[in-house]
C-alpha cells in the first residue's frame, strides 16, 4: 500500500479498500452489461459524480483508482478542484450551466456535458478561443416533456449542431441525457435507445447516460460514458 500513502494518510487507506470494493463492483456489471451487448467490456467508462461529497472523499476515490469525476455546481466544483489540484483529475460538468458562469466552466472542466442550446455554445466558444482553448462538449438532450429538467429537444439539437460547424473553439464530442425516473429501469430503455438513434443519425461517438439506478440498461443502449454518485459515495446527504 505504499503508493497509497504517498497521499493518503493511513488511517484513510481502510476507506479506500472499501470504496475499491464498490468501485470493482460496479465494473464488474459495467463490463458484463457490456458483453450482454456484444460489446467491448471496457467500452463504457466510469464518471464518478461527486456533488455534495467532500474533498477528501474524492480523494480516497481517486486512491481507489477513478480519474474521472462529474460536479453539478460550478462553486463547489471550483473549490474542491483547487483543494485536489496535485491529483491528475479530468472534470466533468454535469449540471445545468447558466450562461453567465460559462467562462468559468471553461477555465475548469474538460468535458461539458450540458450544452443545451446555441447561445450557451457561441459563449462556450469565445470563451474557450480567448483561454486558447479547444473546448470539449457534449449537447444535452431532453427527450420527454418535464418542466424542470434541462436539455435542448430535437429541434435545438439540430441548430446547436449547425451552429457549432463555423464554432473553431468546440469540439462536439456526443450527447448527454438525464430521462424520466421510473422505478422500473425497463421503462427508462427507450430514452437511451432513441439518444443512441441520434446520435448515430449525427455521427456523434459519445453517449452520456445512465446513473446508478440504470447504468447495466444505458450501457446495454450504447452508453459510453455512465455518471455514477450514489453507487460509489454512499445516499447523498442534502444539508
Ligand atoms: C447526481 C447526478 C448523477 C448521479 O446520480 P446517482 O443516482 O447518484 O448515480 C448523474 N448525472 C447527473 C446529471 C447528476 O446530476
Amino acid at each position: 500500500m505504499d503508493f497509497l500513502e504517498l497521499y493518503l494518510p493511513r488511517r484513510d487507506i481502510i476507506n479506500v479498500l472499501d470504496m475499491v470494493e464498490s468501485i470493482s463492483d460496479i465494473y464488474k456489471r459495467m463490463s458484463h452489461a457490456c458483453m450482454r451487448a456484444g460489446r467491448e467490456p471496457d467500452a463504457a467508462r466510469l464518471i464518478a459524480i461527486s456533488k455534495t461529497v467532500s474533498a477528501d472523499k474524492v480523494r480516497e476515490a481517486y486512491g481507489a483508482g477513478l480519474r474521472e469525476f462529474g460536479e453539478n455546481r460550478l462553486q463547489e466544483a471550483a473549490g474542491k478542484a483547487a483543494l485536489l489540484r496535485e491529483l491528475n483529475i479530468t472534470w466533468h460538468m454535469v449540471g445545468h450551466l447558466q450562461s453567465n458562469k460559462s467562462k468559468v466552466a471553461v477555465e475548469l472542466f474538460d468535458l461539458i456535458h450540458s450544452i443545451d442550446s446555441a447561445n450557451l455554445l457561441r459563449l462556450v466558444n469565445r470563451h474557450a478561443a480567448e483561454a486558447g482553448k479547444v473546448q470539449r462538449v457534449l449537447l444535452q438532450v431532453k427527450l420527454a416533456e418535464e418542466e424542470s429538467k434541462a436539455g435542448a429537444d430535437e429541434a435545438g439539437l439540430e441548430e446547436m449542431l449547425e451552429a457549432s460547424a463555423s464554432f473553431k473553439n468546440i469540439q462536439v464530442d456526443g450527447l448527454m441525457t438525464v430521462p424520466p425516473f421510473f422505478e422500473d429501469p425497463v421503462r427508462v430503455r427507450p430514452y437511451f435507445r432513441r439518444l443512441r438513434e441520434l446520435a448515430e443519425r449525427f455521427d456523434l461517438g459519445e453517449l452520456s447516460m445512465g446513473m446508478t439506478g440504470d447504468f447495466e440498461a444505458a450501457i446495454e443502449e450504447g452508453a459510453t460514458m455512465v455518471r455514477i454518485g450514489t453507487a460509489i459515495f454512499g445516499e447523498r446527504g442534502y444539508a
